[in-house]
C-alpha cells in the first residue's frame, strides 16, 4: 500500500521536471534563432561585413588589429577590390604592414578623393561598412540622392599627437587612422565639415548623422565638436584599447 501512496508523488516530479525541461528547451531554441538572425549583436558570431551593424560589430573591427589575413577574408568575402600595399617601415614608430587601398572603379566603393587612400585594414574594413550602412542611407534620407565621392585628409603620416615634437605617436604613424572633410553629392553638391557643421539644416543633420554612424564602427570618432583641431574633419582610427571603454565618440 505505502508504494500506491508514493507513485502519484514521483509521476508528479518526473512531469514537472519534463515541462521545466521542455520550456527550457524552447528557450534556448528561440535563443539559438535570435542568435543565428543576429550575429551582428552576439559578441561570439564571427565579423561579417554583409551583416547590419550591430552591437558588437564595431569591438570586431578593432579587434581585428594586426590580424592582416583574417580582415582581407573578410573584405574577400564582401566582394571587395582592394590592393594590399608594400609594407613600410619609418624608425622604431612609424610604418604599416597591414595596409590596403580600394582598387579605383570597383563599384561597391564609394571613390575617395584624392584617389589611391591606402589604410590599415581594419580602417578599410569600417569604412567600407560606413559607406554602406551610415554614408549612403543618410544621404539618401536628407537630399534623396547618393554620395559620389568622399574627401578625405590622408591617412598614414609619421608623427606624433597632434603634430607635437614630443608624447604619443597618433594612430596615422601606422595607417589605422584616416581623416575625413566632406562628401559630393551625384547633383555635385559639396558638404563640408568646415563649411557645414555649424549651419542649420541638412547638411549639417547629415554631417551629425554620418559622425554618429561612424561612432558604432570605429574606436574613435573626432569631430568639430571635440576641439578646434578638428573644425574641418572627422578624425576615425581603430585604435585598440581593449574591451572596456574601447571607443571615444566626440
Ligand atoms: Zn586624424
Amino acid at each position: 500500500m505505502p508504494r500506491k501512496k508514493r507513485a502519484p508523488g514521483r509521476v508528479r516530479r518526473v512531469l514537472g521536471l519534463l515541462i521545466t525541461l521542455a520550456i527550457a528547451a524552447f528557450l534556448a531554441l528561440l535563443g539559438y534563432g535570435w542568435i543565428r538572425q543576429h550575429p551582428e549583436d552576439t559578441p561570439w558570431a564571427p565579423l561579417d561585413l554583409s551583416q547590419p551593424i550591430g552591437m558588437f560589430t564595431g569591438r570586431k573591427l578593432v579587434a581585428l588589429g594586426d590580424d592582416f589575413p583574417r580582415c582581407r577574408k573578410l573584405l574577400d568575402r564582401a566582394g571587395v577590390e582592394y590592393t594590399a600595399l608594400a609594407p613600410l617601415r619609418e624608425g622604431a614608430q612609424c610604418g604599416y604592414d597591414d595596409a590596403i587601398r580600394f582598387d579605383a572603379g570597383d563599384p561597391r566603393i564609394t571613390p575617395f578623393k584624392p584617389a589611391r587612400l591606402g589604410t590599415a585594414c581594419p580602417v578599410a574594413a569600417a569604412l567600407a561598412l560606413w559607406q554602406w550602412e551610415v554614408v549612403q542611407p543618410a544621404a539618401e534620407r536628407h537630399f534623396r540622392m547618393r554620395v559620389t565621392e568622399i574627401d578625405h585628409l590622408g591617412s598614414y603620416n609619421c608623427r606624433r599627437l597632434y603634430g607635437r615634437s614630443s608624447g604619443d605617436f597618433s594612430q596615422h604613424a601606422t595607417a589605422n587612422a584616416v581623416d575625413i572633410a566632406g562628401f559630393r553629392l551625384a547633383d555635385g553638391k559639396r558638404i563640408t565639415l568646415l563649411g557645414d557643421w555649424k549651419k542649420d539644416g541638412a547638411e549639417a543633420a547629415f554631417l551629425r548623422d554620418v559622425r554618429d554612424g561612424a561612432c558604432r564602427l570605429f574606436a574613435t570618432v573626432l569631430s568639430p565638436d571635440y576641439n578646434a583641431a578638428h573644425r574641418d574633419h572627422l578624425h576615425l582610427d581603430q585604435a585598440d584599447r581593449g574591451a572596456t571603454g574601447w571607443r571615444a565618440c566626440r
